[in-house]
């Protein structure tokens, strides 16, 4: 029987962490701070923040909403985030993305100071990753292996391949998984025969967004996979098809018109795998529990 790695029993301990750290900075003066900013009104963003926001207050950290309208301008959101870089109670900046497309999104990651880059996206903290300096790291990523470790997961070794190389996700993963002295393949779009790659895995990483792709072919027994993909599948036949006689999410279906899927097939990867990330229930929650991390974190180095 395949183990399950929960996503919510790291969070908690995460948190656990955290805490005592945070009462600490705000002992010793004031909270960490982190400064969200929302620009426009896309739901799914919004749905993010808020959960940004309900993580800050959980652990007493000072959160602030910053919500330009669509219509906000390169220059003028870069004064913006120029004037949040200056603010002394402000310690981490956060960029909800995507933004506008009128916007030049680049422009705007390197305007956040590298000393408040909550996502680790800047690019010098990009290159401090590449070159394993201490830094805030993109959280998907470091959620992940923040999870192996606490599970114990050995990584040394051991051939691991990441399907997917958005910046993000797939890229940051594959540095990580490096350092820690794993064999790193990383497979994209081009990449010939991916079935055949994956297999290969001890440790499988995948994140390229496609529902349940990953079935048996893909994972070798007895490995290690760690599904980031979160889709949202709406189709009755899908759901059928990819959860075979799992009747609870059949139900989970009907009640609500769509289900979350990952990139692997759950039936397969709970036949094959030593152990694996649900979704949900795996990765999904690691994301903003590493944004607190960070956030902490850069509070730390600044004081
Ligand atoms: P992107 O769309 O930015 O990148 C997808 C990557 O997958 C690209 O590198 C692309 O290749 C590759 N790819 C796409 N289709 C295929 C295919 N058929 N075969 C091989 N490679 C393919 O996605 P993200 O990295 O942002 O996200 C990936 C998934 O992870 C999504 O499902 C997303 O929702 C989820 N996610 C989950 C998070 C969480 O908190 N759990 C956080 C962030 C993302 P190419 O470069 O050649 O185009």
């Amino acid at each position: 029987m395949a183990e399950i790695l929960d996503g919510a029993w790291v969070r908690r301990q995460i948190f656990d962490e955290l805490k005592p750290r945070v009462g600490r900075l705000a002992g010793a003066g004031r909270p960490p701070g982190l400064a969200v900013v929302l620009v426009g009104d896309d739901p799914a963003s919004a749905i993010y923040v808020r959960n940004k926001q309900k993580a800050c207050a959980d652990l007493g950290i000072y959160s602030e909403k910053l919500t330009p309208p669509a219509s906000i301008g390169t220059d003028e959101l870069l004064a913006l985030i120029d004037g949040l870089n200056r603010r002394d109670e402000i310690d981490g900046i956060l960029v909800q993305m995507p933004l506008p497309k009128h916007i030049d999104s680049r422009r705007i990651l390197e305007a956040v100071d590298p000393g408040k880059d909550a996502d680790g996206f800047h690019p010098s903290n990009v290159g401090n990753l590449v070159a394993g300096r201490p830094a805030p790291r993109a959280c998907t990523p470091a959620g992940v292996m923040d999870m192996l470790h606490r599970y114990k997961i050995p990584i040394a070794g051991k051939r691991a391949v990441v399907a997917g190389r958005s910046d993000i996700v797939g890229k940051p993963m594959a540095l990580l998984l490096l350092h820690a002295d794993a064999t790193v393949t990383v497979c994209h779009s081009k990449t010939v025969n991916l079935a055949e790659e994956c297999s290969r895995a001890d440790l499988l990483v995948a994140a390229i967004g496609r529902p349940a792709m990953f079935d048996a072919r893909y994972i070798k027994p007895g490995a290690v996979v760690v599904d980031v993909g979160m889709n949202r599948v709406d189709r009755r036949e899908d759901v059928e098809r990819i959860f075979r006689g799992r009747a609870d999410r059949l139900a989970a279906f009907d009640k609500k018109g769509s289900v979350l899927v990952g990139d692997v097939d759950p039936i397969d990867v709970a036949d094959r795998a030593s152990a694996y990330t649900p979704v949900p229930g795996g990765v999904g929650v690691l994301t903003v529990t590493m944004l607190m991390a960070n956030t902490v974190g850069l509070a730390e180095r600044r004081r």
